[in-house]
């Protein structure tokens, strides 16, 4: 499922290629995702606005729209869910059975494909509210961070993937970030010293901005054609190395020896999903 770097990672690429294109018609084939509002009413607000940019906020995308007739700006927030992609397609392409929403820009065309349709592409902004602090922005502080923490009883890897603690972590980067500060995942949030909750914060950073150099961790699936077009191309080519398993350290390496001791990786499951540690390097308690 896309994080915060995969998300930062498709902004960057989706910018450029779409500021200061204007919509020129609106196809949504699933209702679903741009709830709360109608087909109807996302085609009238969105048909005829030009893209102002693209900007990221925890996993959502940001759409800066101009309108074409009303005052003031126009957002729209994109999420990838589990399956979603966002990418371009020439107008006279085929459309991907799974598309769930389509903006016809002239030569090129917006997809919004999403086969299992948890992923949102919304007028409705308000799920941006709830967002705690950008994780690589100056307002995650260690102090703010402690004291948000101080509040939990839950396991810290739990804690980690509310969005209102912090924005943008997702299952895999909460164990790589623990690892990294060799933290138990099970200890709880509130028992965190100082030292810990710093620790944490700069792992949390460093995993981030490494992901981000390096592209896309989770394949996001667009298979495409599989040939580069000059488009949105959001899978690996063939042949190219799996930076994916060089990559992180712990997340589904279970049964495989830790990289700094050597001791098996073990895979644990909190709140339904999977945890993954070494119980020798992250023994904090
Ligand atoms: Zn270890």
């Amino acid at each position: 499922m896309p994080e915060l770097p995969e998300v930062e990672v498709l902004v960057r690429h989706l910018n450029p290629l779409v500021r200061g294109l204007t919509i020129h018609d609106v196809l949504v084939r699933r209702a679903k995702v741009i709830a709360p509002v109608s087909a109807r009413t996302f085609s009238r607000a969105v048909r005829g606005a030009r893209f102002a940019g693209v900007s990221r906020r925890g996993k959502y995308l940001v759409f800066d729209l101009r309108a074409a007739r009303a005052a003031g700006p126009l957002q729209l927030l994109g999420h990838l869910g589990m399956t979603g992609r966002m990418y371009l397609l020439p107008a006279k392409a085929p459309l991907p059975k799974h598309a769930a929403v389509v903006l016809g820009l002239g030569r090129t065309k917006f997809v919004f494909e999403d086969t299992r349709y948890f992923g949102r592409l919304t007028l409705d902004c308000s799920g941006m509210l709830r967002l705690g602090p950008e994780p690589l922005g100056p307002q995650f502080s260690v102090e703010g961070f402690l004291r948000a923490l101080q509040r939990s009883r839950q396991p810290i890897k739990v804690k980690l993937l509310d969005q209102s603690l912090v924005a943008g972590i997702g299952n895999i980067y909460a164990s790589e970030a623990l690892f990294r500060a060799r933290l138990a995942p099970t200890l709880p949030a509130r028992e965190l010293t100082r030292l810990q909750v710093a620790r944490l914060r700069l792992a949390i950073r460093n995993v981030l901005r490494e992901a981000i150099k390096c592209g896309a961790t989770v394949p996001l699936n667009y298979a495409g054609s599989g040939q580069r077009d000059g488009l949105f191309y959001f899978g690996r080519a063939p042949g190219a190395p799996d930076f994916y398993e060089e990559r992180l350290r712990v997340y589904d390496r279970a049964g495989r020896p830790c990289i700094r001791c050597g001791t098996p990786i073990r895979r644990q499951v909190q709140a339904a999903r999977s945890t993954y540690y070494c119980p020798h390097c992250q023994n904090s308690r």
